[in-house]
């Protein structure tokens, strides 16, 4: 045995390393070996000849950390991992379903949804439907969708009581037809359409349940009740899952994960106790103290411990760094500057990450970085393939191997323009709606009429590409729906600057041809076709594909993503962005029971990234939505200890206030000593309708002042003292 892989273990890691073939779980705090736990096990389980590459499932929570752990496995063992079942839930399920989709009564070239997407065709369904935005709004249904599918329950078993609830089935069966007839698969069809398959096909799933007799996963807390049963008939009664995680990183209850899968798995497997590890290996002891202090303001806790490896006294590293800037702007230009002194100093741009709570913030910070010239890449959201080109290219691409997609061909039927109006289009959908043909057959159908010139060329150019993608490779084939299309040239001659459109479309090239389709097609199950579809995978990909590609591939590139989308990694350097009351923790948040103490977990997830420096941000005034908005600093900013946080100053403008003065609301301009008819500026007040809010700009009006009010959720309002009843609080 290779015994380099179990060195520098501690004993806790190693007893969970070489735990017997039998179920276990490993309960233990941020930073504290989880992650590596699980790979090294997976190693150790190869290298004593436990199991093989074949008879191991390992589910990780992104990409990302599919793609690191097939990494280090690689350093781990001599030999390729790649045809390993590794990778996320919805990976694996989508591995899956590629394998048996006759099975699963898909069409080979099924097509994956992203949220996006399948709001769109959400919409498309009502509006076939007649019913209006006001009677059933496409996102409550998509809600309802997603959430029933992840409960496990189709639209046949819901119970309706009420005309509401009747409706909300109606369409969700309306709904899943149309996926079904179109060959659209959503995220939460992929892995309910897999269960299913498992539990109706004995042949396949004792397959299955034969095959892997190991199944470890990762971020286990944030399995939810679908994807718990799923793991469960995957395992049977002879696979030993191994699973790791973290209660205080639970953050995707929002999506239906649920804590309570940890004490389930503790009872189906028979695990009388969870394994704990408590020394973090990860932060320095200022972040880990900030970490531990912020946590231990949440109530529902499974209670665990985390200290350093040992006390000696540069353990605790720097101190926190916290900024307060003006604007978001001149946040951003903050972060830049520090970043790049970092990068002088010896870090790689690959090991600092920028850190926000929600996707809309990068923007901020991707002007700021593009101004600077540094190289940066964008993880989680989808952000390359969300983009309208991207997506416009694409679907020429789907219609290339499933022109009936109704989707793709009411996205590029006029895109670039091509004289097919609104008009045209209706008639193209009463015609399918009448002889009961999807959107493209009703296009052939109305292509064999000359008067239908315009319609006629569209189908030719589809054709066209039809043919050519058959002789093509898959980058041959996105070039050819390039040049087919006109979408280069449509951005080329259209108003504004659409440099950037047109250098995502070359983008995609270069995506297509780094692509490797995964080991699905060395799998036994294998059909010849799937094999002979690189297009239908890269497709699909490009649903699943989280990361994406500002900089070139291998370039190194600072790190930019939203908190969830950082879970389980660490970076030398994290800023953390947007540390605003109403940002983080959300408005929304706070409305919902538990909500705090869900964004106080995401807090700490945030915090715990960081390896050896840490900065907090954040700004007073923020453009957000197209509105500026003026907020407090988090909450969660003061509830870490003073003594482990410098303030700085900004060097730019003026000193900020320090953190001493913090639990001020902090304000802009005008002196906090001013008195206006009696009120300071900072100061908290309440109205009766509008309820607290803080003072952030003032003026003198006669007697009396006109006030400028954040109200939070309620927003921000002028009023005058004269006529509004306001309280000190
Ligand atoms: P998270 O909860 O954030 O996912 P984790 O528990 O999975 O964290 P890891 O990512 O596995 O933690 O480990 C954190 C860091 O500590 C890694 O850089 C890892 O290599 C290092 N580490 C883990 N165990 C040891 C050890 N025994 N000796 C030295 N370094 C270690
Ligand atoms: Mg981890």
């Amino acid at each position: 045995m290779d015994t380099s892989l179990l060195k520098g273990l501690n004993a806790e890691q190693l007893a969970a390393v070489t735990w017997p073939p039998a179920a276990a779980l490993v309960l233990a705090g941020a930073g504290s070996g989880k992650t590596r736990v699980l790979t090294t096990r997976i190693a150790w389980l190869l290298d004593t000849e436990q199991a093989s590459v074949h008879s191991i499932m390992a589910v990780t929570f992104t990409n990302k950390a599919a793609k690191e752990m097939q990494h280090r496995l690689g350093e781990m063992v001599p030999y390729s991992t790649r045809a390993m079942w590794l990778g996320t839930f919805h990976g694996l399920c989508h591995r899956f379903l590629r394998i048996h989709y006759q099975d699963a009564g898909l069409p080979s070239a099924f097509q994956i949804l992203d949220s996006g997407d399948q709001l769109s065709v959400i919409k498309r369904l009502l509006k076939g439907l007649n019913i209006a935005d006001e009677v059933l709004a496409p996102k409550s249904l998509q809600y309802f969708i997603n959430n029933s599918k992840e409960n496990g329950q189709r639209a046949s078993v819901l119970s309706a009581n009420d005309v509401a609830m009747r409706q909300l089935v109606q369409c969700y069966q309306a709904y899943d037809d149309l996926c079904q007839q179109e060959g659209l698969v959503d995220f939460a069809e992929l892995m309910l359409r897999s269960y299913e398959v498992m539990q109706t096909h004995a042949n396949i799933r004792l397959h299955y349940q034969q095959r892997f007799n190991h199944i470890l996963v990762d971020e286990f807390q944030d399995t939810n009740n679908l994807q718990y049963r799923w793991l469960k008939l995957f395992a049977g009664d002879s696979a030993a899952v191994f699973a790791v995680g973290d209660d205080d990183q639970s953050i995707y209850a929002f999506r239906g994960a649920n804590v309570g899968n940890m004490s389930a798995l503790m009872r189906d497997f028979g695990i009388d106790a969870p394994i704990k590890l408590e020394v973090n290996y990860r932060s320095v002891g200022h972040i880990l103290t900030a970490a531990n202090t912020l946590i231990a303001n949440n109530e529902q806790r499974l209670g665990k411990n985390l200290r350093l490896p040992d006390e000696s006294a540069n353990a605790h590293g720097e101190k926190l760094r916290f900024y307060w800037a003006d604007t978001d702007f001149i946040e951003a230009d903050f972060v830049v500057k520090e970043a790049k002194a970092r990068v002088q100093e010896g870090v790689a741009f690959d090991n600092v990450a920028v850190l926000y709570r929600s996707n809309a913030q990068s923007r901020v910070l991707e002007q700021a970085l593009f101004a600077a010239g540094v190289p940066y890449k964008i993880y989680g959201g989808l952000r390359f393939y969300e983009r309208q080109e991207i997506k416009h290219a694409l679907a020429y691409l789907r219609m290339a191997v499933h022109p009936q997609d109704d989707n793709a061909v009411l996205r590029i039927i006029n895109m670039p323009p091509r004289g097919i109006g609104a008009r045209s289009i209706e008639a193209v959908q009463a015609v399918a709606q009448d002889l009961q043909l999807s959107l493209w057959e009703a296009l052939l159908h109305l292509a064999t009429e000359p008067k239908n010139r315009k319609l006629i060329v569209f189908v030719e150019l589809i054709q066209n590409l039809q043919i050519q993608a058959q002789g093509l490779d898959l980058a041959e084939t996105v070039q050819a729906a390039l040049n087919l299309s006109g979408l280069v040239e449509h951005y080329q001659n259209a108003k504004g600057d659409n440099q950037e459109r047109i250098d995502n479309l070359q983008e995609l090239i270069s995506a297509a041809m780094a692509f490797k389709p995964d080991e699905v097609v060395l799998d036994e199950w294998a059909s010849p076709d799937t094999e002979t579809l690189p297009l239908v995978a890269f497709l699909s990909n490009a649903s699943l594909e989280a990361g994406e590609r500002q900089a070139g591939e291998g370039e190194a590139a600072l790190q930019l993503m939203t908190v969830h989308a950082a879970k389980g990694l660490e970076f030398d350097t994290v800023f953390l962005t947007g540390l605003e009351e109403g940002l983080f923790p959300s408005d929304y948040s706070l409305q919902e029971r538990g909500g705090l103490e869900e964004e106080r977990r995401l807090m700490y997830v945030a915090i715990t990234r960081a390896r050896q420096r840490l900065y907090l941000s954040a700004a007073q005034q923020r453009l957000l939505h197209g509105q500026s908005h003026y907020a407090m600093v988090s909450r969660f900013v003061q509830e870490i200890p003073e003594d482990v946080v410098q303030a700085l100053s900004s060097g730019l403008k003026r000193a900020q206030p320090s953190l001493k003065t913090r639990e001020e609301p902090l304000i802009k301009a005008k002196s906090k000593q001013d008195s206006f008819a009696g009120f300071a500026l900072g100061q908290n007040v309440r109205h009766e309708k509008f309820g607290v809010g803080v003072i952030i700009d003032a003026s003198h009006k006669g007697e009396h002042a006109n006030l400028k009010i954040n109200f939070g959720k309620n927003g921000i309002k002028e009023l005058n003292t004269q006529f509004a009843k306001l309280e000190r609080v």
